[in-house]
């Protein structure tokens, strides 16, 4: 990203991001002992309006995960839902955006005993299409297995673990896959790198629990939501066999950055009949109308930034 004159929220004042820098040694970029979190913010241009989705349920999660590494920002999730309202009124934003908190250990000396050190960052830039998945992913299962919980848990957002996910896109680009699927110690499918999935058998719709080593995401929550108030469909949280991925009728990674995204392939296989499936391109569609404001019993999950 290359504005640098973008304003972002360091070290509690708005300060342009070529001003927001740290120290070489700190601690969360030698050792990786930051929680981080990733919203979506969509303009709407005929309500001129750009609504933030679930914008306090991410930071009650990401104030929940910094518990873990005891580096909770001190302000509530209504004070930073308004806080990154303001980041977008300030930078007067058109456009779709991410917005990306980071909170992480400061201090900036040698040594991994953390001293308490912490201060944390909001930034928020425009931002499209994360991965064109109009068409359907092509998926591979890694050779890396997902972090697990008694090591560094996934569910935790924690910066460190990324370099899972980092190892398994980074296979899954050199075998010409879009994205990687990691099954857990247990030999179960957890997630995608940077995505949780979803599987269509027998009419029901399947993901794993969050005790097989999942992020549990907010959009495989709206996501489950969705699928049984709109469409009525049996949602059964249970483990999956790498196997069940070659057999299923359909499949699809969700998340704030790839919102729904159909598998069309998985290990050099057609997943179903090799389209985007029924079940898919229904939750996909309602996704995105709820998501824009275009569906009255989900305005709850929106904060508008301009008229709030
Ligand atoms: N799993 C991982 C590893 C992720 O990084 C993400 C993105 N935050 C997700 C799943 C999806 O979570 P969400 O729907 O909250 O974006």
């Amino acid at each position: 990203f290359d504005n640098q004159d973008v304003l972002i929220y360091f070290n509690n004042q708005f300060v342009p991001l070529r001003d927001a820098n740290v120290n070489i040694l700190t601690h969360g970029l030698n050792y990786g002992t930051g929680v981080f979190e990733g919203i979506r913010g969509y303009w709407v241009p005929e309500e001129e309006e750009l609504f933030l989705v679930r914008c306090e349920d991410h930071y009650h999660r990401w104030k929940a995960n910094c518990r873990i590494l005891e580096i909770d920002p001190p302000k509530s999730a209504e004070e930073l839902t308004e806080i990154t309202a303001e980041l977008v009124r300030r930078n007067n934003f058109k456009t779709d955006i991410y917005v990306r908190p980071l909170s992480y250990m400061s201090s900036a000396r040698v040594g991994v005993r953390p001293d308490g050190q912490h201060s944390f960052a909001i930034a928020a830039i425009p931002f499209g299409v994360y991965i064109d998945s109009s068409k359907g992913l092509h998926a591979g299962v890694a050779s890396w297995r997902r972090v697990e919980d008694q090591a560094l848990p996934a569910r935790g957002k924690i910066c460190g673990a990324y370099v899972n996910s980092v190892l398994a896109t980074t296979e899954a680009h050199y075998h010409g896959y879009d994205e990687a699927i990691l099954l857990n110690q247990n030999g179960h499918v957890a997630e995608g790198s940077t995505c949780n999935i979803f599987m269509v058998r027998h009419g029901k719709l399947i993901t794993p629990p969050p005790s097989d080593n999942i992020l549990e995401g907010l959009v495989r929550d709206s996501v489950i939501t969705l699928a049984r108030r709109e469409m009525h469909l049996d949602v059964i949280e249970r483990s999956i066999d790498r196997s069940e991925l070659y057999i299923a009728d359909e499949l699809f990674f969700t998340g704030t950055a790839v919102e729904v995204a159909p598998i069309t392939m998985v290990d050099h296989r057609t997943v179903g009949c090799g389209n985007i499936g029924f079940v898919t391109g229904h939750i996909r569609e309602l996704y995105t109308q709820a998501t824009r404001g275009r569906i009255a019993d989900y305005h709850a999950w929106l904060h508008p930034a301009y008229q709030a």
